[in-house]
């Protein structure tokens, strides 16, 4: 099977989300600081009282402005199109970048309290939810196949990686590994679970998500320094006229990442990256992979992938045969302007990639 030539022109679709202005910005008069010409383009000012007051223009595959609604980003982020390529036998992983607070989680999962099976379908679901429904709505069209569904939910902190579905009471940190079965990274002894129905999947991501608030003493603090990766692995067989079963084995990633101002920090604290542990270095080195992958010269050469856990386990869908979608979320206010002109830049050099 020539799968190559399903790939789509960019191994990366770059969207961004704006938020709309909370209304804690709104009462301390804080006001938007973008613009949106059309056209994929985000205008934005520059950063006030600082060094920096230009203003720039940025673009990408699509911006979403503040009004957009959860299911149009199901419906133009390219997100589909990534759900039927993993249905394909494809790597692909949907991953949420920005500061702390920009809508990261509220894109991907929404906001708490929608699920214990009450709500559906409801305005406030989020991108997993949606995109678990669309996949099941193609599954079924799929007569031709036989599908097989396992998920698996972790979460990284400090370098550790820790089950989501299965903590544990001591939330033993869990090895990554190399197969040379799938030449690929695993986690070695993670919980995954196989997944018959929509309800399965929706019980690992409200379990998952349980178990990560559980966890931690400052529920902020600890989802702004950690990353979560939820896993759909698919395996589809299918029956030729001649009697041969052709299997393929795809996977949907959807990574909640830590906080982008984190990178920042480490930096100013004045740590090398091999000091960085405690603070993010998957983040840093996720930056590094973007920026080598970006430079046609570096592509041929070096990514350093295996430098931390997250960029291991996202390695086969950054490169390679694999498809991701960056979803960069921003704040408009303008009080945030420099980490949100920090986020359009990271997002414009993702794009070349
Ligand atoms: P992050 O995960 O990036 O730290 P959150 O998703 O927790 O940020 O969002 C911060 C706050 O902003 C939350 O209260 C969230 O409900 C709200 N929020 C984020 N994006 C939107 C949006 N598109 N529409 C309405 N509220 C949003
Ligand atoms: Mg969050």
């Amino acid at each position: 099977i020539a799968t190559h030539q399903l790939l789509p022109e960019d191994n990366i679709n770059v969207v961004v989300r704006v938020r709309p202005l909370s209304n804690r910005e709104i009462k301390s008069g804080d006001e938007s600081g973008v613009q949106f010409p059309g056209n994929g383009q985000i205008h934005c000012d520059g950063i006030p009282n600082s060094g920096d007051k230009k203003p720039k223009l940025f673009s990408y595959n699509v911006v979403f402005e503040p009004a957009a609604s959860q299911e149009d980003i199901l419906q133009y982020s390219g997100v589909k199109k990534l759900i039927e390529m993993a249905v394909e036998g494809f790597s692909c992983t949907a991953f949420c970048y920005g500061q702390t607070g920009s809508g990261k989680t509220h894109t991907l999962t929404g906001p708490p309290g929608l699920f214990n099976g009450k709500n559906p379908y409801s305005e406030g679901h989020g991108l997993v939810f949606r995109s678990f429904v669309y996949l099941f709505k193609i599954l079924q069209e799929r007569q031709d196949c036989n599908f097989v569904l396992r998920a698996s939910f972790l979460e990284i902190y400090n370098e550790k990686v820790i089950d989501l579905l299965n903590p544990g009471t001591s939330r033993k940190p869990l090895a990554v590994r190399w197969s040379k079965k799938i030449r690929g990274f695993f986690v070695e002894n993670l919980f995954t679970v196989e997944c018959e129905e929509l309800d399965d999947l929706l019980a690992v991501l409200e379990e998952g998500m349980r178990n990560r608030s559980v966890g931690s003493h400052n529920m902020n603090d600890h989802s702004s320094r950690s990353h979560t990766i939820l896993t759909v692995h698919i395996t589809s067989e299918q029956q030729m006229e001649n009697g041969v079963f052709i299997s393929k084995q795809g996977k949907i990633n959807f990574v909640d990442l830590a906080g982008s101002e984190m990178t920042k920090k480490t930096q100013s604290e004045g740590k090398t990256l091999e000091e960085a542990n405690n603070i993010n270095k998957s983040l840093m080195v996720l930056g590094y992979c973007i920026a080598s992958l970006s430079d046609g010269k570096k592509k041929a050469g070096h990514i350093p992938y295996r430098d931390s856990k997250l960029t291991k386990l996202l390695a086969d869908s950054l490169a390679g045969n694999g498809v991701s979608l960056m979803i960069a979320c921003i704040s408009p206010a303008r009080s945030n302007a420099s980490e949100t002109i920090n986020t359009l830049r990271y997002a414009a050099r993702a794009k070349k990639i």
